[in-house]
């Protein structure tokens, strides 16, 4: 059910202190919520790109995993899986992705064999985008096809 926004923290401690004691596997998500341009189809379209946005958005993020990872629970056991979601976190800058998978690796206990999934799209998914992913310790990729139609520039505008 929605939570009204007032109510955020003091659920998060709730189901932070509940989950202590009940979960053995934990899965962490981060959300980037951009995208250059909205996808006709898509209803998760929150915000356009714009650099000083997305910086913004990346420096608060960079706080905030750092406020979360000192948390009791956060270190209460391993995380298994890393998602980072959207949007589109590929718009990000491929220094920021490599800063946020460190910070990812430098703040929160990781199982050995833990999945760490960087979502995006190929276009503009450059070399150096992907080699500073791996350099973050990114290890899966999963990248949205806006359209199997090649010739259509009505499904998504892909500048
Ligand atoms: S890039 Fe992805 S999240 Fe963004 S509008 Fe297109 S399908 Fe939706």
């Amino acid at each position: 059910m929605p939570v009204p926004s007032e109510r955020y923290g003091e659920l998060f401690t709730d189901l932070t202190e509940q989950s202590t004691t009940r979960s053995n596997k934990r899965c962490l998500y981060i959300h980037v919520p951009f995208c250059r341009v909205r996808c006709t189809f898509c209803n998760f379209f929150q915000n356009a790109s714009s650099r000083k946005l997305v910086d913004d958005y990346f420096d608060a993020l960079m706080k905030e995993i750092e406020i979360k990872s000192q948390l009791e629970w956060t270190q209460s056991g391993l995380f298994h899986a890393v998602y980072i979601g959207g949007g589109t976190p590929t718009d990000l800058s491929p220094d920021q992705v490599e800063r946020l998978g460190k910070a990812i690796h430098s703040s929160f206990p990781l199982a050995t064999d833990c999945e760490i999934t960087l979502e995006g799209r190929t276009n503009r998914f450059s070399d150096e985008m992907f080699d500073k992913a791996l350099e973050g310790g990114f290890n899966r990729f999963s990248f949205g096809v806006q359209s199997f139609d090649t010739k259509s520039k009505t499904k998504c505008k892909t500048p």
